[in-house]
């Protein structure tokens, strides 16, 4: 039993803001723009891991009316949200990501990046890859005004005997 899932997410880059992505903070003039720290990549991924669970998406387990999410650190809202994902049976396959910015280069720092993902969901660097594309200097994208992410992951169900110790109480 698998199960495929996507999530796609854009802020806006702002200065004043930190640039978060899978909570890594990458220096840059300016930073995503966000109820929430703005962490696009965590959001996305967040999605992708409900949306493959058919459990929610991301604005109704953390609306941005809620006072409570105002700053959230992006990467406690993912390990909540796949911990949703584990209680109701399943578990990370692998899970793979393209982040659009024009700038800053990911390249130099995609290690830590997937090492800070992979940590916050209790898995091995090599379930997870991340890649960083320019805009060709199109559309918001590509001008810096926004940063998008994308998120495709594959859940598998946890057996029977692991459920509990997985997602138990
Ligand atoms: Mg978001």
């Amino acid at each position: 039993m698998i199960r495929v899932g996507m999530g796609r997410d854009l802020h806006r880059l702002v200065e004043g803001r930190r640039f978060l992505l899978g909570g890594v903070e990458l220096p840059f003039e300016k930073g995503e723009l966000g109820h929430s720290d703005g962490d696009v990549l965590a959001h996305a991924v967040s999605d992708a891991l409900l949306g493959a669970a058919a459990l929610a998406d991301i604005g109704e387990l953390f609306p941005p009316s809620a006072p409570e999410w105002k700053d959230a650190d992006s990467l406690t809202l993912l390990k909540r949200a796949y911990q949703k994902v584990l209680e109701a049976g399943w578990r990370l396959v692998n899970l793979d990501c393209v982040v659009s910015a024009e700038k800053p280069r990911l390249l130099p720092y995609r290690e830590a990046i997937r090492s800070s993902l992979a940590s916050a969901l209790g898995v091995g660097p090599e379930a997870i890859f991340v890649k960083g594309k320019t805009n060709e200097g199109l559309g918001p994208l590509g001008t810096g005004e926004a940063v998008e992410a994308l998120a495709v992951c594959l859940l598998e169900k946890i057996p029977a005997s692991n459920t509990d110790a997985a997602g138990g109480t």
